[in-house]
């Protein structure tokens, strides 16, 4: 397998084709951004960190029977993945109110949810992923019916999946963001799971230790991502 050209550059990641047009390999960067990218900074170590922790979550995701794009992990920073047609829509699954629902609805963050609630968001920098909901999806044509529904379980399968895998490492799953994309008309698991794109807060003390240290400069960011990592890679 040959690493070829870039074909994409994102804010946490490249993009580079291989020798087979299946397969495709993200390299982690270090680049952080929050706010729509109007913030903007490095984190130490954040690519290998992330790759790291995407590889322990999809290859449980994978045993659990959750069909995912992650093929092996060639290096520190890359990842060999197959090629997808990736679903514009965000898939958002939360457990506890924090973030954005938190501010959409004007409530205070920390509260579990009585059932986990899942969302839909327009894959669109420039509108700032707005808010949709499963009649957007179909009606203008991000995905098929038969895909959000598969998507939709995905997701919630997902969940159920990490939550407790995280709490035997002392890690409450507050919220995170999932990609899908179609490989020769299957919908899998795309993009990465990691501290950018959940939120992850210690059970027992409720320190945050996930992307918000960057958002709201909490400090210690490279060490709450590395106490993340560390906790993945031990027996429960
Ligand atoms: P962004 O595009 O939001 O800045 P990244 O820096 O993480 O995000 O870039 C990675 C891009 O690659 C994202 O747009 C993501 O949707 C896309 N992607 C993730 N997995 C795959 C895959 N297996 N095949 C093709 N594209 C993918
Ligand atoms: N998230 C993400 N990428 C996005 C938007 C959200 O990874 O473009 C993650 C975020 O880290 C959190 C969850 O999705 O774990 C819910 O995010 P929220 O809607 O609360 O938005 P935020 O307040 O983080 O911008």
């Amino acid at each position: 397998m040959e690493k070829r050209q870039l074909l994409y550059e994102g804010k946490a990641k490249q993009m580079f084709a291989t020798d087979d047009p299946d397969l495709v390999i993200q390299y982690f960067k270090d680049d952080a951004t929050a706010f729509d990218g109007t913030k903007k900074s490095t984190i130490a170590s954040k690519g290998v960190v992330n790759n790291a922790c995407t590889e322990i979550f999809f290859r449980l995701l994978e045993q659990d029977g959750v069909e995912t794009h992650f093929v092996e992990r060639l290096s520190d920073r890359e990842m060999l993945v197959k090629r997808l047609d990736i679903v514009p829509v965000e898939m958002i699954v939360r457990n506890v109110m924090a973030g954005s629902l938190a501010r959409r609805l004007g409530l205070d963050e920390g509260a579990p949810l009585s059932a986990p609630i899942v969302e839909y968001c327009y894959k669109s920098d420039a509108l700032h992923d707005p808010l949709i909901n499963r009649w957007h999806v179909t009606v203008l044509g991000f995905a098929k019916p038969e895909e959000i529904d598969a998507m939709t379980a995905l997701t919630l399968r997902v969940n159920e999946i990490l939550r407790p895998f995280l709490a035997a490492r002392k890690l409450l799953l507050v919220d995170m963001k999932l990609e899908f994309g179609r490989h020769h008309g299957r919908i899998l698991l795309g993009d990465e799971i990691c501290p950018d794109t959940c939120r992850f807060w210690d059970v027992d003390t409720g320190r945050k230790l996930d992307k918000d240290r960057f958002r709201h400069d909490l400090g210690d960011v490279a060490e709450a991502y590395h106490e993340v990592h560390r906790r993945l890679s031990s027996p429960a």
